[in-house]
């Protein structure tokens, strides 16, 4: 075929895709290589965006190369390297080679991993990973079942609508859903992406340590049922993403037992930690979920996207989702052969499962609990080093790999706005000089530089270096602005 054919049946020839697909992989591997001494912050503009990416549509040929040149050379970098091991804030997304290869595969084929019929192969695949995820949260593999979504959020979306279908049927008028000030947004979006009413959300407070406070919890209960509402679902969090904090989830599971409601654990950040043994100790009593949300995206080293949602009983989700279209009608299949657009919101799907498969078959088991074990302790020799300062407070402890801390010298007499002020400032400069990804948040009204610790490549060197350039802000912001 001659160029012209191939273009308007959007192909390549041979050699030239073989090229194309090359120079993909040497950008790839070639990012892998050097991302670790580039710059992880990305700062633009929606103007300088504009400015640099605008132009209509193109409806005549460009040079594959020129192409993908232009995106290699305008956009690829305008993003924070969320690998890179000075990439402190929200969650980063350390990933891994093998999975980005096989994300590859996956896209090469368009493989369709929404039926049994249609891909038997990779079906098997999301029922085996999640069988062994089934197994390591102790789910029993059995009954339990769970489904591979693009994310969290999703996860936590799909586990609210099982759990209200189980526990309201169609009526959910008086149904109320606990969760703390500490759980994630996303529970929150969720609940209202179902139609749930502001009045039926309860934010429960936290005590000291940022766990939801069980008194409070029962209070809001029992004063629910007084009111003739009927209480439905508790949300804990395995992991806060603000400090890493575990709700007390055996007690959390014993009120939920007694007042029969839905027990969903929001394990997206912190879920993974179960795979280190000071983790494990935390989790103790996640096993007890009727659904958990885990993020392989997040601490398992995938890369984007890929969220999990496991639940007890593997009907709950086909009894939730299921329904039967007539064109499905042919490849409905048995009861073993699971359909996991049965089990979800989606249809057509992308094999994430393969990823998660070939990464852990790969570097095995034992490398995913080395590295989160890493993780966890050097978030503990972070604390160690910031507590044995005077410049630094620690304002919540490591905690499944992160910590949250301020600049407080303890020879100044800062006020709690001056602190605020000038920990904010510090976050705005290093921010600015694209050294580090290190933003603030706020914990019982302070503002706190946070830590997310989950990038088995970042040393404690790392960390003290992004400190120092903290503590050499700070002073100077002392001397300059704060000068009294
Ligand atoms: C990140 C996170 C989510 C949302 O997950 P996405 O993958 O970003 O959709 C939900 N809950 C917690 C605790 C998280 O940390």
């Amino acid at each position: 075929m001659n160029e012209q054919d191939l273009n308007a049946k959007l192909q390549l020839s041979k050699e030239d895709m073989k090229k194309y697909g090359y120079a993909i992989i040497d950008h790839i591997v070639s990012h892998f290589e050097t991302q670790d001494s580039k710059k992880p912050v990305a700062i633009a503009s929606r103007e300088e965006m504009d400015e640099l990416l605008t132009e209509d549509i193109p409806s005549s040929p460009t040079n594959a190369h020129d192409v993908l040149n232009f995106v290699m050379d305008q956009v690829i970098p305008q993003s924070t390297i969320v690998t890179h091991p000075k990439s402190f804030s929200f969650v980063p997304g350390p990933s891994n080679y093998i999975s980005a290869m096989a994300d590859t595969i996956a896209t090469g084929f368009n493989i369709f991993s929404g039926g049994w019929a249609a891909s038997p192969g990779a079906a098997e695949l999301e029922i085996l990973t999640m069988n062994w995820l089934l197994e390591i949260f102790g789910f029993g593999k059995k009954r339990g079942g769970g489904i591979f979504t693009s994310g969290g959020s999703m996860a936590n979306l799909t586990a609210l609508v099982t759990a209200r279908r189980i526990k309201c049927g169609d009526d959910f008028s008086k149904a109320v859903i606990y969760l703390s000030d500490q759980a994630h947004s996303s529970n929150i979006k969720a609940i209202k992406v179902i139609g749930f009413k502001k009045s039926q959300i309860r934010i429960i407070p936290t005590d000291l340590e940022f766990k939801i406070s069980l008194n409070k919890l029962k209070n809001a209960i029992a004063k629910d049922r007084l009111q003739g509402l009927d209480p439905f679902c508790i949300i804990a969090s395995a992991g806060t993403t603000n400090t890493g904090t575990v709700d007390p989830l055996n007690e959390i599971a014993k009120i939920c037992k007694e007042e029969k409601l839905w027990f969903h654990i929001d394990g997206a950040y912190g879920g993974a930690a179960i795979l280190a043994n000071n983790g494990k100790k935390l989790l103790k009593g996640i096993e007890k979920a009727d659904s958990l949300t885990v993020d392989p995206h997040k601490w398992f080293f995938q890369p984007y996207e890929m969220g999990c949602l496991l639940v007890k009983n593997h009907n709950w989700l086909s009894g939730t989702f299921r329904e039967q279209p007539e064109y499905l009608r042919d490849v409905e299949g048995n009861q073993s052969e699971i359909n996991f657009y049965d089990h979800g919101i989606q249809l057509t799907r992308r094999f994430r499962a393969l990823k998660f498969y070939m990464s852990l078959k790969t570097f095995g088991l034992n490398a995913f609990k080395k590295a989160i074990q890493y993780n966890i302790e050097l978030a503990e020799q972070t604390e160690t080093i910031l507590r044995k300062s005077s410049t630094w407070e620690v304002v919540s402890p490591a905690t499944l790999a992160v910590i949250n801390f301020r600049f407080n010298p303890i020879d100044r007499d800062l006020s709690e706005k001056e602190i605020d002020l000038i920990n904010q400032k510090i976050s705005e400069r290093i921010m600015h000089s694209r050294e580090a990804l290190l933003v603030t948040t706020v914990l019982v009204g302070q503002v706190v530089l946070r830590m997310c610790l989950i990038n088995p490549r970042t040393t404690l060197d790392h960390i003290k270096e992004t400190i120092t350039q903290c503590e050499i802000y700070g002073k100077e912001l002392l001397a300059k602005e704060f000068a009294n």
